[in-house]
């Protein structure tokens, strides 16, 4: 990890940012912070920063509109796998109909793209780390202390820190978040996804959603050339209930009611530990996102159900409004902070709100509802700059 005594020194006075959490919010805003001469440390409470969860990821326009902003649009685009399209299958792969997807990120980027997750994060963790921000794997912070000018932060490793400010980048479990005595939680929306990685079917070239199966939602996304993830949404169980071992089985037996490109899939679910079984939680915290100097970002301040795959879309577009406000001007009060929230709050609530919707039709098994006009409406507003 980066050395700060290797470091140049930045000049007395230069401001000083802790972010807590390395994902994707954490990461962008780093980057974006050090572009311009902000000293920044990160911690990251795993060891292994690149252990994500998850084996795919879907990318929409106004997404890869922020990962372009942080210098590594060239990059997703030779890893990953863009499209333009969504289909509506029947449980036996026929298709129903094809509906263009919105370019959410102007006209110059896909409307969609996949990737594989930790393909993701390894090109964030190495423009984190070339951005010269010191790095600190399997940290937390045990503490955190304001006064009028900073915060003072007490490691897990006992060592100290003080900072002009720290931003919660520490997810939907956020510690942050309860540290500063917000005390919303994320509950969960009665939905769970099994997720697993594929070979592409030659046949794949965009996302394809089946309903009307015994899963709310049959689906898959191609990640590259040679890869997609599959994924079934069924009710949520007590996770505690469901062995880890019978995890390819559990999804195999789902699976195999579909037809289409499924039947090729499901040959490679086999082995229990590379599925993936995750429940669908929301939250959103109405009010304020910081306390002070501390501010939160990502799924630590909202996150929806993918039915929209906007999570972390959302994420990296809170990490560039709040970059764009802290470079805007040298002074970080409150006034700053709130202006951060009412900017992204109105365009947050409207994506937790849709995304919420789509998943409660399925849970009522509301045959009728507009889900394009939904659709359409949010992605349409979603063009528009953060
Ligand atoms: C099943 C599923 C599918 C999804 N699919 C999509 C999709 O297709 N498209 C999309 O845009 N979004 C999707 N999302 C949402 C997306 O994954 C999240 O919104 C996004 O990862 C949030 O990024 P984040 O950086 O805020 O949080 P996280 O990715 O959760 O990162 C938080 C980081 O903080 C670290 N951390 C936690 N606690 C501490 C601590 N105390 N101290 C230090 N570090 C800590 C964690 O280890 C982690 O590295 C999906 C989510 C789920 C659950």
């Amino acid at each position: 990890m980066a050395d700060s005594r290797t470091l140049p020194q930045p000049p007395p006075g230069t401001p000083t940012v802790l972010v807590i959490g390395g994902g994707a919010s954490g990461n962008a805003v780093t980057i974006l912070l050090r572009r311009a001469g902000i000293v920044v440390d990160l911690i990251e409470a795993k060891p292994d920063w690149n252990a994500t969860t998850g084996s795919g990821i879907t990318l929409q326009g106004n997404a890869l509109r922020v990962l372009r902003e942080l210098g590594v649009w060239k990059q997703v685009e030779a890893r990953g796998y863009a499209f333009g399209s969504l289909g509506v299958t029947a449980p036996d792969g026929t298709v129903m109909f094809v509906a263009e997807d919105i370019q959410t990120g102007g006209e110059d980027l896909p409307a969609t793209l996949g990737m594989q997750r930790p393909q993701l994060q390894q090109l964030l963790i190495d423009t984190v780390l070339a951005s010269g921000a010191d790095v600190r794997l399997g940290t937390t912070a045990g503490s955190l202390e304001q006064d009028a000018d900073g915060v003072s932060v007490r490691f897990s490793d006992g060592s100290e820190g003080r900072y002009d400010l720290v931003i919660g980048a520490d997810g939907l479990h956020s510690a942050t978040r309860a540290e500063i005595g917000i005390t919303d939680k994320p509950e969960p929306t009665g939905m769970a996804i099994w997720r697993i990685a594929a070979p592409r079917p030659e046949s794949v070239t965009r996302t394809d959603l089946a309903y009307g199966g015994p899963a709310y939602i049959a689906g898959y996304c191609p990640t590259s050339e040679n890869t997609i993830y599959a994924y079934l949404v069924e009710g949520c169980r007590d996770r505690a209930s469901i062995d880890p071992a019978t995890y390819a089985d559990e999804m195999r037996r789902l699976a195999q009611s579909y037809g289409g490109v499924w039947p090729e899939i499901t040959e490679h679910i086999t082995d229990p530990k590379k599925v993936n079984y995750t429940r669908f939680d929301h939250l959103l915290v109405e009010d304020s996102w910081h306390r002070g100097r501390v501010v939160l970002i990502g799924d630590a301040a909202h996150c929806c159900p993918p039915t929209l795959a906007q999570g972390a879309a959302m994420s990296l577009e809170d990490a560039l409004v709040l970059a764009e406000l802290l470079t805007s001007r040298r002074d970080w009060d409150g006034e700053l902070l709130q202006a951060y929230h009412d900017r992204r709050i109105p365009r947050v609530r409207t994506v937790v709100a849709a995304s919420m919707q789509i998943g409660q039709w399925q849970l009522d098994g509301v045959r009728d509802a507009d889900m394009p006009g939904l659709v359409g409406r949010t992605m349409n507003l979603l063009k528009e700059r953060p």
